[in-house]
């Protein structure tokens, strides 16, 4: 076992950055803990609305300037901020690590991801483009100019600590707005890392600010008249009840992503070893912490005769379980180390609540997670082993609702429409995958799903950063997605012009 340099050393003091400046906040303070360790390693503040408000204020006051800034030299700090996510590319991802839990392979995909988004905003002079169209009466035309609104506010979950702000953020200072950033108070490191970056790429204060804080700051924001509109990822309870209903309220736009619970569909023409080598990283990838994670793993029997189909779905459930027993937990800036902890021993006992409720309902505990190994001599109050239940039907708790860690549900299918059906009579419709050497049935699957995301031979469904990070159902509520152009219309607003001379 060997660990890498941790880049942080001494408990940090978390700052708001507003306007510029690093400034404490007068509220009370969080730790922010190591849940492989149990260390802390920082502190955060709650802070308060008026300091919320303060932000907005500094943002509002940024932007006549900002906007009038050529969208050329506004994709020069995107590319000078490119450059030095890059060159921190190692600490950051280490920096995850440490806040989140996560494997450091999973931080550097993370910090990948995230910098593609930066990488896409920078091309904003093509993209914030607008049209033109001559005569369209006798000496008369047309065009159409796309301006930015004003300040956004941005409201990020704890399992992408990195990516998830950049799924926004780059776009709309790109665009020529101004934003207020609240990061989970989990894991706010890696944020408050990429707007001290993004200072020193160029972007003036006040363009970029990031406030720490709760349920205080984010009510604040969704009610402020100086907000335009929000940027929310999290749990469908919040992003619809709370998000969406209050931007209805108050007219502001905005894109709420929430929760998930993914279904990956085997055929049994599927490659067996190459669909399980898959499943192992979508259901236990960052712990099972994914909007994007598979959750139900279908076996479909469709052509197949009762007794080939139970020698197939053998084959699977046996290829799965294997693989998940060999697993290594462990802290996840030990390179050998598969799979980290959850973020922290609450988000366990919430899982585990699952895994006893699943027994309670009559699956049968294939693989109980709560009994596993651990690399090295670390606490175990945040570690659970991947867990498999079998006979399991759509209607169970477990197979319905987003449990969010590493627990997975088999259930069987007589063909892929009753697949299909199970994945539609499901809430949620964030992602679903299919595993088949099939072309015919691959298109009937992706052509009928009714999913933001689909994976062909493919378990996590992760769209790039030029693509709308999608989701339909009770995973998304608001009309336009993070990433790419899609998040280019939503932080701009559509003007058109009739012009005539005389
Ligand atoms: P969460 O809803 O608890 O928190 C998200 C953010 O909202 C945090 O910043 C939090 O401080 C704030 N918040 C929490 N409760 C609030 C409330 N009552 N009122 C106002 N603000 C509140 O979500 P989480 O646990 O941080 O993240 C996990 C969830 O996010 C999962 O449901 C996951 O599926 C979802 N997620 C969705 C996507 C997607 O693109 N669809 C991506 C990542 C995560």
């Amino acid at each position: 076992m060997s660990i890498l340099e941790e880049p942080i050393k001494d408990v940090l003091n978390v700052k708001n950055y507003v306007d510029g400046d690093w400034v404490d906040s007068g509220g009370e303070r969080k730790d922010v803990v190591n849940p492989a360790t149990g260390k802390t390693i920082a502190t955060v503040p709650v802070s308060t609305t008026k300091e919320l408000s303060r932000a907005v204020e500094a943002a509002r006051d940024a932007f006549p300037l900002w906007r009038e800034v050529p969208p050329l030299a506004r994709a020069r700090c995107m590319f000078r901020l490119k450059e030095l996510l890059e060159e921190n590319f190692e600490e950051l991802s280490r920096i995850q690590t440490m806040e989140h839990g996560k494997t450091i392979d999973e931080s550097r995909g993370e910090t990948r991801r995230g910098i593609e988004n930066v990488e896409v905003a920078a091309g904003i002079p093509s993209l914030m483009m607008g049209d033109y169209l001559e005569d369209i009466a006798a000496g008369i035309d047309e065009y159409l100019i796309r301006q930015p609104l004003g300040v956004f506010g941005m409201i990020t979950p704890f399992n992408f600590p990195f990516m998830i702000g950049l799924w926004f953020a780059p776009y709309a200072v790109a665009t020529g707005n101004c934003v207020v950033l609240k990061p989970s108070s989990e894991d706010p490191l890696c944020q408050t890392k990429i707007v001290e970056l993004a200072e020193e790429a160029g972007v003036p204060p006040g363009v970029w600010n990031v406030v720490h804080g709760g349920l205080d700051v984010v009510s604040a924001m969704l009610d402020h008249p100086d907000i335009e509109g929000i940027c929310f990822v999290g749990s469908t309870p919040v992003g619809r009840d709370v998000v969406a209903k209050r931007c209805g309220a108050t007219g502001k736009r905005y894109i709420a992503q929430c929760g998930a619970k993914n279904f990956a569909v085997v055929m049994p023409d599927a490659d067996i070893e190459r669909t399980v080598a898959s499943c192992m990283t979508s259901f236990y990838g960052n712990t099972g912490q994914r909007c994007l994670a598979n959750a139900n793993l279908v076996i479909c029997q469709q052509d197949l005769s009762d007794e080939a189909y139970e020698t197939f779905y053998q084959d699977v459930v046996d290829a799965f379980v294997a693989a998940a027993e060999g697993i290594t937990l462990g802290y996840g800036l030990d390179e050998s180390i598969q799979v980290g902890p959850l973020r922290d021993p609450g988000k366990k006992e919430r899982v585990v609540g699952y895994i006893e409720r699943g027994i309670e309902e009559g699956a049968t505990l294939t693989l109980d997670g709560r009994d596993f190994e651990i690399v090295g001599d670390l606490p175990r109050d945040a570690f659970l082993g991947p867990t498999v239940f079998e006979d399991v039907t759509p209607d169970m708790a477990i197979a319905r609702e987003e449990i969010f860690g590493p627990v997975a549900s088999i259930l069987k299918a007589r063909d892929l429409d009753d697949a299909i059906s199970m994945i539609h009579a499901n809430p949620f419709g964030n992602a679903a995958s299919i595993f088949t050497d099939s072309g015919s049935l691959a298109r009937d699957f992706r052509y009928q799903v009714r999913c933001g995301n689909i994976g062909v031979n493919v378990g996590i469904a992760a769209p790039m950063a030029f693509f709308p990070f999608s989701g339909m159902k009770d995973s998304f509520f608001g009309t336009l997605h993070g990433q790419g152009q899609e998040a280019v219309r939503f932080f701009t607003e559509s003007k058109v012009v009739i012009e005539r001379w005389f």
